[in-house]
């Protein structure tokens, strides 16, 4: 349970000073919204945030480019009031995809979209900070605003971190949200242990030899064994891994041939693999290149493992961080508001900066109340934004509740 005691001495006050920003914050969010930048290309985005915070009177560290986050923007703003230094993380960057609703505000920039609602995330930091700097006199310990690029390639993370944003000051815990279409506008929720699955993607060349299709025992079909791949590597998943587990095992692409009749060289497949849990993952990314390569050899061929770029391990939030969290979810938006949680098999680097330091990842509706709606990273992808002043809301509590010493183990 938190121990908020700032929240019911202030709590009108500080209430008060977030409804005069609730235009402002849509109006910013549909700002980015219509700026679409793709990962670790965010400049512009950058620009705005760093102006703002700027502004506000934070201490703006931009720059990390020597670590590769030259889009990452670090705001630290310094309350007048002893507490503890906390981190409250915002993925900025958008996906390659062709929005497709007609929205006033809809993408100017073709080919790119904020399908995943990070544009909401970005609005909403902030704001926070806008209004938090504003009441720097009442504000217990110091916030950290780190705002990450590339979280779509799991890109951004890892070089914050390197860079030292945890550092210096040494923040002691981080908390971010990830708003939600599962969920209606107005909902909330946080789930404790593992919450967002590792993500890996790797692909496998199979080299055979080509030949005429009308003379197969001249040639080693690489297609052929590309296929017994494929469904062999769901005995992985099926057969090697306990049934309480979760993997997800998932070839998306398969590349290979020019024609109907030439049984061509090699062939190429390309997969993700989802875990909850860290050693399930290392055992079946250890067993995906011999296994691959076993069925070849099996076919006189040669099956080669490699991995792509972007990773990043399960998303765990601590049992006493997620009571934590919730118990700020109910203070501020009441009981029935907290919805039951549930693991969501997609991944976030978020997850690099809760294995840095103690945090919660938590979640807060923006999808309609009635009929179906886009998933995240759909062209016809939609926020309500009557969510993006409930984010603030909880964002405030949760950061206010922390500063004063809710949370600290
Ligand atoms: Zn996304
Ligand atoms: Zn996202």
């Amino acid at each position: 349970m938190s121990k908020n005691t700032l929240s019911r001495k202030g709590g009108v006050a500080w209430s008060e000073a977030l409804a005069t920003r609730h235009d402002g914050l849509i109006e910013l969010r549909r700002d980015l919204h219509r700026n679409p930048e793709l990962s670790m290309a965010e400049h512009r985005t950058a620009e705005v945030i760093a102006e703002r915070l700027q502004a506000a009177g934070l201490e703006v560290r931009t720059g990390l480019e020597t670590t590769g986050a030259e889009t990452a923007v670090v705001g630290v703003l310094r309350g007048d009031r002893p507490g503890r230094v906390i981190g409250w993380r915002a993925d900025i960057d958008a996906l390659p995809l062709d929005e497709i609703p007609d929205l006033p505000f809809k993408s100017a920039v073709p080919g790119v979209m904020h399908a995943c609602g990070h544009d909401g995330h970005t609005a909403i930091a902030v704001t926070l900070a806008e209004a938090m700097a504003h009441r720097r006199k009442q504000m217990p310990g110091t916030a950290v605003f780190l705002f990450q690029p590339g979280e779509e390639v799991f890109g951004g993370a890892a070089p914050m971190i390197a860079a030292g944003v945890l550092d210096d000051p040494q923040v002691e815990a981080v908390y971010g949200l990830h708003l939600t279409t599962q969920s209606p506008a107005g909902k909330v929720w946080a789930h404790p242990g593992p919450s967002m699955a590792s993500a890996d993607f790797f692909n496998i060349e199979v080299r055979g030899a080509g030949g005429h299709g009308a003379f197969p025992h001249l040639s080693r079909d690489p297609i052929t064994i590309a296929a017994h791949i494929v469904v062999g590597l769901q005995h992985l998943v099926g057969r090697e891994i306990p049934a309480q587990e979760t993997a997800v095992l998932t070839i998306g692409q398969i590349e290979s041939g020019t024609k109907n009749n030439i049984i061509p060289e090699t062939a190429t497949l390309r997969g993700s693999l989802r875990t909850y849990d860290q050693s399930v993952r290392e055992q079946l990314l250890a067993r995906l290149g011999s296994f691959a390569g076993a069925i070849a050899e099996a076919h006189r061929a040669e099956a080669v493992l490699g991995f792509e770029e972007g990773s990043t391990p399960a998303l765990v939030n601590p049992a006493d961080q997620t009571a934590f969290i919730r118990g700020c979810l109910e203070e501020s938006m009441g009981h029935e508001a907290v919805e039951t949680s549930r693991p969501v098999m997609a991944s976030d680097d978020m997850a690099l900066f809760l294995e840095a330091r103690p945090g919660c990842y938590f979640r807060v509706g923006i999808g309609a109340s009635d009929g179906p709606v886009a998933p995240h990273h759909n062209p016809n992808f939609l926020m309500d934004e009557a969510g993006l002043p409930v984010g603030l809301k909880v964002a405030l509590h949760v950061m206010l509740s922390a500063l004063e010493g809710g949370g600290a183990g």
